[in-house]
């Protein structure tokens, strides 16, 4: 038998990959963890004449395990095709001396596409090997580019509806437009008056309702996730830390076994973990820079092993990061407890009810790859500014407050090591930020929108992608509203059931 995978709390045990990408959620309220994290099996060397999509394989087979060969190469060439729009899937651009990865090249110009083209495919594969024939019903809570990349890989996916919650007010233009005007018969959006952790918290509690989950499968659904908290969403980002590495090592940017530091804009902590995973599995990493906007938890959690969600939510021009219960850190939490179920039960039960929990000194000494920085919204707009006239490379608000962490980080410690910077966004997601970073208030003057998204590209000189043209014009068919109560009347509406 392959790898199998538990929960974090201790509930559910020897799941398969398939089930556990199926299911999301544990039943327990846990995230679903593999018993051990495989090493890589190929040499670097090798790696590093190969393709993503063949890279994407030596990766994921390790992990998927229960998945044929024939199954998983046939979801990794549906998910990196002509979507992307370069075949090098997730390129690497060279500026001011770090090296961005530039992971928004998909269909929805945000990191969350890397994961979200193919996590349609495992999940449908996933149903069809487990003799699952009850509609799934993806939910999912987004800060803005999450639900769009998910509602892209899943609209018109026989077998299977999506329902999207984003905050009201609390994601850019571009990216409430990309969601409302989404296509497909079985997606619907829903706007809430509330933060995303009030859509999050929502959409777990709604996962963990049993009466809810009977009553739905009378009906012919099961519910599952695409957000990260589904295993399915963690591993196929683990590929591009290593096809980063194996590219800079056949371009002679780094020495054989030469270590690399990435820094990682990081929200709901899924992207850097990933990171973690990739140097777990033997990549030459060494220090994780996990970069925080003024929501600064993670920041304070590594810098004195407190979490602590009691404080004030932040709007910022980074909204993808504007989380305050990182769900993701949860992993890592059970990683460093030796695997103690019980005693990372504990932790989350402690910040469900006290809204804080403090780690132990031992705890503290296994995260030690991991530093915390943050930038503010000056700090970010100064760091896009400065980027774009030193070098003409422009950057998006969350990708500029992880070179704001990583500038100070390396004149803090002195680490003059090389470095990879996770670009989670194209800067035109995010144009009216971006814009006032680069031309200041009176570069968004009398503008609209897409005047600004046309301002932008006569300014820098980089073409508006795809996505942006074909909002442009787009027609508007999501209306829904609700409050933070009712989003299970809501689900309960969408799907005929109330
Ligand atoms: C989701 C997102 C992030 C945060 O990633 P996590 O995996 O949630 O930490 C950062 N930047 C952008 C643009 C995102 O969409």
């Amino acid at each position: 038998m392959g790898l199998t995978y538990q929960s974090t709390r201790g509930g559910e045990k020897e799941v398969t990959a398939s089930m556990a990408i199926l299911q999301g959620l544990a039943k327990d309220g846990g995230l679903f963890m593999p018993s051990g994290i495989p090493e890589l099996d190929v040499p670097l060397e090798k790696l590093a004449s190969m393709t993503y999509q063949e890279t994407a394989y030596e990766v994921m087979k390790l992990f998927l395990t229960d998945y044929t060969e024939a199954e998983l190469k046939d979801c990794i060439a549906r998910a990196y095709d002509s979507k992307f729009d370069t075949e090098e899937i997730a390129p690497l651009a060279k500026a001011d001396g770090a090296y961005y990865l530039e992971l928004y090249h998909g269909s929805t110009i945000a990191f969350k596409d890397m994961a979200l083209s193919i996590l349609p495919h495992l999940m449908t594969t996933a149903a069809r090997k487990n003799h699952v024939d009850r509609e799934i019903v993806i939910l999912t809570a987004t800060s803005g580019d999450t639900g769009k990349a998910a509602m892209a890989g899943f609209a018109d996916v026989p077998g299977t509806r999506i329902i999207v919650f984003y905050p009201k007010d609390g994601v850019s233009k571009v990216q409430e437009l990309q969601m409302r005007t989404q296509k497909g018969d079985n997606t619907s959006v829903v706007a809430i008056r509330g933060n995303f952790d009030d859509a999050q918290t929502g959409v777990k509690k709604i996962f963990g309702d049993k009466d809810l989950e009977a009553e739905l499968a009378g009906k012919g659904f099961r519910f599952s996730s695409a957000n990260s908290i589904n295993i399915g969403r963690l591993v196929p980002q683990i590929v591009y830390y290593v096809y980063a590495y194996a590219k800079l090592l056949e371009a002679g940017e780094i020495d054989k076994g030469e270590k690399i530091n990435v820094v990682v804009p990081t929200g709901n902590f899924g992207n850097i973990l990933a990171a973690y995973f990739a140097k777990r599995m033997g990549l030459p990493v060494k220090t994780l820079v996990c970069a925080s906007n003024d929501n600064k938890v993670l920041y304070d959690f590594f810098t004195t092993g407190i979490y602590d969600r009691k404080r004030e939510f932040i709007l910022t021009n980074s909204p993808s990061m504007d989380i305050l219960i990182s769900s993701n850190l949860e992993r890592l939490i059970y990683l460093s407890t030796g695997c103690d179920a019980r005693a990372n039960a504990a932790l989350m039960r402690r910040l469900s009810e006290e809204g804080r929990y403090e780690v132990t000194p031992e705890m503290r000494v296994f995260m030690s790859d991991f530093a915390g920085g943050f930038a503010t919204q000056e700090q970010d707009a100064a760091t896009i500014r400065r980027l774009f006239d030193d070098t003409g490379y422009l950057i998006d608000t969350h990708t500029g407050v992880a070179a704001a962490v990583y500038a100070n980080y390396r004149k803090e410690s002195g680490d003059g090591t090389k470095t990879v910077i996770a670009s989670t966004a194209s800067p035109y997601k995010f144009s009216h930020s971006v814009m006032e970073a680069i031309a200041g208030r009176e570069g968004l003057e009398g503008k609209d929108e897409f005047e600004i998204v046309d301002a932008l590209s006569a300014l820098s000189g980089v073409a508006v992608p795809q996505a942006v043209e074909e909002i442009r014009h787009a027609a508007v068919r999501h209306n829904r509203e609700c409050g933070v109560g009712d989003m299970k009347n809501e689900v309960k509406d969408i799907l005929g059931i109330s």
